[in-house]
């Protein structure tokens, strides 16, 4: 089997989601790309999880072709397409229809930084996408997704922050390889679900300062990072 090592991450990553609870019956996707073969794999549309395997996982090119596979992919593959194009850093996507996070997206909300479980891993809020128009819904809708993803990051680093909520629907995580945007999906989930209490509690919560947002961020990421081993 070809590209095995990366057919199995991309299973691997596909059933975390599962397991963490972010995913209900077959929503939600994950894709990793090989940047040197010039190929995406992610998976496939509509296949039960717990009948999913390697093989199963289809290979496109980085246009979205599908290479030698029966199975159809992920009906998201047109915007895991555009954000490999548009990040150049990234080499794993990952959407779902997480409670908390999707609850924020539907209410076209981005996620503050009220704590250092947020700051340490998105270094400011959680974006929010535009709202798509007419024209982008009913013309390549899923190409556009991409589009307003990208669009909203013109001023921000997909390294910095990687995830967003799309306006209405639901979050896309991204990250290094496919398990690290896993990974940023869960935590994204996890993040949005504190936000959301710390909302109700108190909704002129002002979160935590620049100081504060920094301070967490960069104790995990950059050059003076000093967390871990
Ligand atoms: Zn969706």
């Amino acid at each position: 089997m070809r590209f095995e090592k990366l057919r199995r991450d991309v299973l691997e990553a596909n059933l975390e989601l599962v397991r963490r609870g972010l995913v209900l019956y077959t929503f939600g996707n994950a894709s990793g790309i090989d940047r040197d073969a010039g190929i995406i794999a992610i998976k496939p549309s509509g296949v039960p999880y717990d009948q999913m395997a390697p093989e199963h996982i289809v290979i496109t090119d980085l246009d979205g072709n599908t290479l030698d596979s029966k199975l159809k992919p992920s009906s998201d593959l047109a915007t895991h397409v555009l954000l490999y194009k548009e990040f150049s850093t990234i080499g794993g996507v990952v959407h779902t229809h997480s409670e908390y996070a999707t609850a924020w997206a539907q209410a076209g909300m981005e996620i503050p930084p009220y704590g250092t479980t947020h700051a340490d891993y998105f270094h400011g809020p959680v974006p929010v996408t535009a709202e798509l128009t007419a024209d982008q819904i009913n013309i390549e809708y899923v190409h556009e997704t991409g589009v307003a993803i990208v669009e909203r990051f013109r001023t921000l680093d997909p390294v910095a922050v990687p995830g967003v909520l799309v306006a209405g629907h639901a979050p896309f995580a991204w990250g290094k390889d496919v398990a690290a945007a896993a990974y940023h999906a869960v935590v994204l989930e996890a993040v949005a679900r504190m936000a959301f209490y710390t909302h109700t509690l108190r909704p002129d919560c002002k979160g935590v300062s620049q100081t504060l947002l920094d301070r967490h961020y960069f104790r995990k990421h950059g050059a003076k990072a000093t967390y871990g081993q």
